[in-house]
């Protein structure tokens, strides 16, 4: 199998860099291909503008949106975007791998995000009618393959429990599983947590090591976060609110997994 690992660490002696050296042996060894993107690395441009979009022309109103559309269709997109782009095609499963800053992802993963998922790449894509919002969440261009985080925090895990100072990590990491990957198609696995990360010694990395070796060895077997699809009967049409005789009692995100 193919994997992208798409890290963003500015440190290569880092515990996140140690955990990315890590898992990319352990896959290797496992007989799948893998590549690596390390934003930091390679310089990633972090900021979405007009300069991602080959036929811009400058004085004209710069549309995100809009001309992402046109340099998506036309094959008019900077090239490390289409770099990227191709690397997802080419995957069977992605990994984001992060340290968890200011409760969400680094801001140059963000931006990674923000110009590969071009308009009729990660959106935009399939039927948009009265009837239909388009092919996400469970459905796009990168439906059937799978995808996971690893992300490491300062914090311990019980402030990130249910009743938490910092708020339960299936909530924080909601728009990141939910919003980012499982909207484009992506089936999530549950996030791989390294918490309290300043308590780290030689037992303990062995350890994480151990664990994170597992679960890549079951990257394709883990069965997914149960997030309900679109299309699939589950959400009023068009106002997309969850029907009302599905987990009557639950609002918010935990409404979003199927229960069965
Ligand atoms: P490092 O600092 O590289 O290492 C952590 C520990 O692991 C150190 O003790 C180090 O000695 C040890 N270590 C490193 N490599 C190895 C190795 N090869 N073998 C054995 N031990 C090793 N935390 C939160 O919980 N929530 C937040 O919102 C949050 N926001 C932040 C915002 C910013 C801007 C920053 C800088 C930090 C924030 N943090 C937050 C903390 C952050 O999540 C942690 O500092 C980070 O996850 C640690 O990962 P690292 O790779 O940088 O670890």
């Amino acid at each position: 199998m193919n994997v992208l690992i798409v890290f963003a660490h500015p440190e290569p002696r880092s515990l996140n860099g140690a955990l990315k050296d890590f898992a990319v042996q352990r896959l290797e060894a496992a007989g799948h291909q893998v590549q690596v993107s390390d934003l930091y690395a390679m310089g990633w441009k972090a900021t979405l503008d007009a300069d991602d979009h080959l036929d811009y022309q400058p004085g004209m109103p710069f549309s995100p949106s809009g001309d992402s559309k046109q340099a998506f269709a036309n094959g008019r997109q900077s090239d490390d975007i289409s770099r990227e782009q191709d690397k997802l095609c080419w995957a069977d499963a992605l990994i984001l791998q992060f340290p968890m800053w200011w409760f969400t992802m680094p801001a140059i993963l963000k931006g990674w995000v923000e110009r590969v998922y071009a308009y009729g790449f990660a959106y935009g894509v399939g039927e948009h009618s009265d009837n239909r919002w388009g092919s996400r969440y469970g459905e796009g261009n990168l439906a059937g393959k799978r995808a996971m985080l690893i992300v490491t925090t300062g914090g311990w895990d019980s402030h990130y429990s249910p009743r938490g100072i910092n708020g339960p990590i299936d909530e924080l990491l909601f728009p990141i599983q939910h919003g980012i990957l499982h909207y484009p198609g992506f089936d999530v696995l549950p996030p791989f947590l390294v918490y309290r990360t300043s308590r780290m010694d030689e037992p303990r990395f062995a350890a994480v090591r151990e664990e994170l070796g597992q679960r890549l060895d079951t990257l394709w077997q883990t069965p997914p976060i149960p997030y309900r699809k679109q299309n699939a009967g589950e959400y009023e049409i068009p106002a997309l609110t969850l029907r009302s005789d599905l987990a009557p009692s639950l609002s918010g995100f935990a409404a979003h997994l199927s229960q069965d």
